[in-house]
């Protein structure tokens, strides 16, 4: 196991297949067109898993496959059962925002997917449209309903929560993630790359959603565990558990375990980083396994990063990357580094 500099250890590792997307999701991809990245540049899956490889030596053991939209990545089972099979890896995870979910749901269980998260924000098709920009609300909901009767270790959904857009429909939220057997984490509009339409006003606190549903059912307790997760867990009266990820009010730097690889193998060590360790070049350039690994250690240990903390401290909060930044450099957005 390696520490950074704040003996944060290196655990989880998220895998961004591709950086191309099937939805425009106001908080993430607002603007009208995109830099992507250039095909050639993207990892195959045998490259892939060569860095997962070096990871896991460092001694990460949770690995969760994201994108843009990850099943556009075509053949992506055949990663999936490729990762499944290293012992190393303790659990395997995807998030997608669900709209090829229903075609994909069962060839992911046979592959040895463990977990699946999907990205909901709204029950309302119409505001679905309007946030996503497209009209896909229905191969949505029937992805989560895949998911659900094939039965996945643990099925999430998650909402990222915006005043004015679907500030309304925590309490609706909640009872459909009862209803399908999925575990609701709401979670605060975060001023990350790509929310070039970010404001401080539109942002709902953990608290403020834990007064909405604690007027609705009555009071919420939080769940005790030990764990590196960004959701604080809480329960309702009827024992319903649900989660909240407070990155923006309440940031959890200080036992952030995680690190992302974009599409094109470009090691980031914050969600807020604005440079990142490009693992695609020694690897094509013939990097030896035990150089890969080396890399990962003097990298985390240098590690100081806390991006949301620094963002909370700043004085005057404005999105983070200005377009023109963004434009220059695919990197720098969130659908490229997976979220
Ligand atoms: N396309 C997939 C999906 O939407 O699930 C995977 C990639 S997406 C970048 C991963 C997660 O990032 C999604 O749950 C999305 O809601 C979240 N996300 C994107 N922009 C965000 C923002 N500005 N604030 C909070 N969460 C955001
Ligand atoms: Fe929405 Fe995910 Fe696509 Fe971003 S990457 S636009 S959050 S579906
Ligand atoms: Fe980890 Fe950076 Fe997110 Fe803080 S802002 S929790 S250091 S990824």
């Amino acid at each position: 196991m390696i520490l950074d500099r704040f003996e944060r250890p290196l655990r989880s590792l998220r895998v961004s297949v591709t950086d191309r997307c099937n939805l425009r999701c106001q908080y993430c991809m607002p603007e009208t067109d995109y830099v992507w990245l250039p095909r050639d540049n993207v990892l195959s899956f045998e490259e892939i898993g060569r860095i997962v490889d070096a990871f896991t030596e460092t001694g990460v053991d949770r690995v969760r496959l994201t994108g843009g939209e990850p099943l556009l990545r075509r053949d992506l089972p055949r990663l999936v059962e490729a990762l499944a099979a290293r012992s190393a890896i303790h659990d395997l995870a995807l998030t997608t925002n669900g709209v090829l979910l229903m075609q994909h749901a069962h060839a992911l269980k046979l592959a040895g997917l463990h977990r699946i998260t999907v990205s909901l924000d709204t029950l309302d098709p119409h505001r679905f449209a309007t946030l996503t920009r497209f009209d896909e609300h229905r191969a949505v909901m029937a992805g989560i309903d895949a998911a659900a009767s094939v039965g996945f270790r643990s099925l999430k959904i998650d909402s990222v929560v915006i005043r004015g857009v679907n500030d309304g429909e925590l309490v609706d939220l909640l009872e459909y993630g009862r209803h399908v057997g999925a575990e609701v984490r709401f979670i605060e509009y975060m001023d990350v790359g790509g929310a070039t339409r970010w404001t401080p006003e539109a942002v709902v606190s953990r608290r403020e959603m834990l007064r909405a549903l604690e007027s609705r059912f009555g009071p919420v307790v939080p769940v005790a565990e030990e764990t590196s997760a960004p959701a604080d867990r809480y329960a309702l009266p009827d024992g319903t558990v649900f989660g909240i990820i407070s990155s923006t009010t309440e940031p959890f730097c200080a036992s952030c375990d995680r690190s992302r690889l974009t599409a094109d193998g470009m090691w980031l060590m914050c969600l807020y980083a604005k440079a990142g360790t490009d693992f695609r070049r020694p690897l094509r350039a013939g990097a030896t396994q035990e150089e890969l690994v080396q890399l990962i250690r003097t990298m985390w240990s240098l590690r100081a990063d806390r991006g949301a903390e620094e963002r909370l401290a700043s004085e005057r909060r404005l999105p983070l990357i200005p377009l023109a930044a963004l434009k220059k450099d695919a990197h720098l957005e969130m659908h490229t580094r997976g979220g």
